[in-house]
């Protein structure tokens, strides 16, 4: 899918007028919340001209509030506008708030590679990133005292190690990030993926009436976290069957394999359009990944 540098600012449709929606094509969704202290920008995009962006659209609440940056994880559709908020040429200086992890992750040779590549194949997109951590560092939890908005930042590991989410008590709202999504979150190894199911009962238990994903529709709601539990359980049963008729713990990657678990994407997600149209990966590859990861880590879990 080739990336663009539009954002376009979601018209309300029922969240707390003090949460501003912004999305950047099917990519990703990214939030402004402003409150009486602060305007918290949560996530900051694919480049230094999508953030700038995101700043445009919190520019007229900046009048006597201080501007905060949060990186929920440092995946690139997360974090690379950062260079925006830190650094000497910076044009918006801002802390840049994130877990420990976050910062790490931001470290690693495959983060630089990524960057490396995607550059080679979209210049006009990634051509001018660099990559820029995040400052302000916490371990397991945050809380940013708005004044009117309490923003509670936890961690939320699984999609990544380094994950975290925000919940806002006074108006009931979570901000997921990708520890949810539509239709799955996906874990990337078999470590995460006990954490990531762990983090969405931690995320359940809110019991939020508002909940905003960076991958799903503003509408998806509650629900799609009791989906979302709902398909790993699917995923579980499935594989705890197979394991007990003598398949394997280990299967090669690929969707041809999905047939010998004998549960496929319609067996375990709701029947609707809204989950059918999703990626075509989600149905085939995706899901035979999560589906290999949850029969290896049931097998170790028996051994
Ligand atoms: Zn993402």
């Amino acid at each position: 899918m080739p990336h663009s540098n539009q954002i376009d600012l979601l018209p309300n449709q029922g969240w707390d007028e003090r949460i501003l929606v912004c999305r950047n094509g099917r990519l990703v969704q990214t939030f402004i919340v402003v409150t009486a202290r602060y305007v918290v920008l949560v996530d900051t995009l694919i480049n230094a001209a999508t953030a700038r962006q995101m700043v445009a659209f919190a520019e007229p609440h900046l009048a006597g509030r201080t501007l905060l940056v949060v990186n929920t994880h440092a995946d690139y559709d997360h974090a690379w506008g950062n260079q925006l908020f830190v650094g000497p040429d910076a044009a918006y200086p801002a802390p840049v708030i994130a877990s420990l992890r976050c910062a790490a992750a931001f470290a690693q040779r495959e983060t630089a590679e990524t960057l490396h590549r995607m550059q080679a194949a979209e210049p006009a997109i990634f051509g001018d990133v660099r990559l820029v951590p995040p400052t302000l560092l916490f371990d397991e939890q945050l809380t940013i005292d708005g004044g009117d908005l309490t923003l509670q930042l936890f961690a939320t590991p699984g999609h990544t190690p380094d994950h975290i989410s925000l919940y806002i008590p006074e108006i009931e709202t979570l901000l997921a990030g990708d520890a949810a999504e539509l239709p799955y979150p996906a874990a990337r190894t078999v470590d995460g993926l006990p954490l990531m199911r762990a983090s969405l009962d931690a995320l359940t238990a809110f019991e939020a009436q508002t909940v905003l994903y960076c991958h799903a529709p503003v509408a998806a709601g509650p629900d799609l976290l009791h989906d979302n539990i709902a398909y790993f359980d699917g995923l579980e049963r499935a594989c705890r069957a197979a394991l007990q008729r003598g398949l394997p713990g280990t299967l090669p990657a690929g969707a041809a394999h999905i047939d010998r678990v004998g549960c496929r994407y319609a067996d375990v997600t709701p029947q609707t359009e809204l989950w059918r149209d999703v990626n075509p990966y989600y149905h085939t590859d995706g899901h035979a990944d999560q589906l290999r990861m949850m029969l290896t880590w049931l097998d170790a879990a028996q051994a």
